[in-house]
């Protein structure tokens, strides 16, 4: 896969779902744009000790330090893990089982099995994806924008191997105000006290 192959799975070019990672409806039946606190954009004023801003992407994207070829990817994974970690698809609201998941454990991206988030980080977003409000650790995961709704959102992804996971919002709850909705497929949890596997390299 060429880089602008990649970079173009990563920004989902290709044919996506109208099920993509969006704002949970609000009481009065609105969605679409998020509202606040904050914006997607990442402008906008918030103390040392408010609600995190979205981390900006970045304009100049490093290689993923794991890369496999398509056909390496498709013996690893399902079908439909496939199409979301590596073609940028969503899956449907309510398909993963890990959106009702809270017992205790670590969240590890499907593909490479860098471990994304704690237990302790995920809530109930009433969205149908599983939804945390803070990755492991920050550079985890790498941001890129989202213009295939027609509007900015920012994608985030798997920094070891680029799988793409989901988008962040800014209507999360305490201590950051961030969502990270994560597509199921993208994920494998493992309950504490299980071993976490190693690295796929
Ligand atoms: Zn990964």
């Amino acid at each position: 896969m060429t880089r602008e192959e990649f970079l173009g799975s990563l920004l989902g070019v290709a044919a996506l779902p109208l099920t993509a990672c969006s704002q949970p409806t609000a009481p009065g039946g609105v969605t679409g744009q998020p509202t606040a606190p904050g914006d997607v954009s990442g402008q906008g004023e918030q103390g040392p000790t408010g609600p995190r801003l979205i981390p900006e992407p970045d304009p100049n994207p490093a290689a993923p330090e794991i890369q496999k070829t398509e056909a390496e990817w498709r013996a690893l994974l399902s079908e439909a893990a496939y199409s979301v970690l590596f073609q940028g698809r969503t899956e449907p609201p309510g398909y993963s089982p890990l959106a009702n998941e809270y017992g205790a454990g670590t969240y590890l991206c499907a593909a490479c099995f860098l471990p994304l988030f704690d237990s302790t980080t995920k809530y109930d977003s009433a969205t149908g994806w599983p939804s945390f409000w803070e990755p492991i650790a920050t550079k985890r995961v790498a941001y890129s924008t989202d213009d295939s709704l027609g509007f900015p959102r920012t994608e985030y992804h798997c920094s070891r191997c680029g799988g793409h996971q989901g988008h962040v919002f800014t209507d999360g709850p305490p201590p950051t105000g961030l969502r990270y909705c994560n597509n199921g497929l993208s994920l494998d949890f493992v309950p504490q006290g299980q071993p976490i596997p190693a690295l796929r390299n």
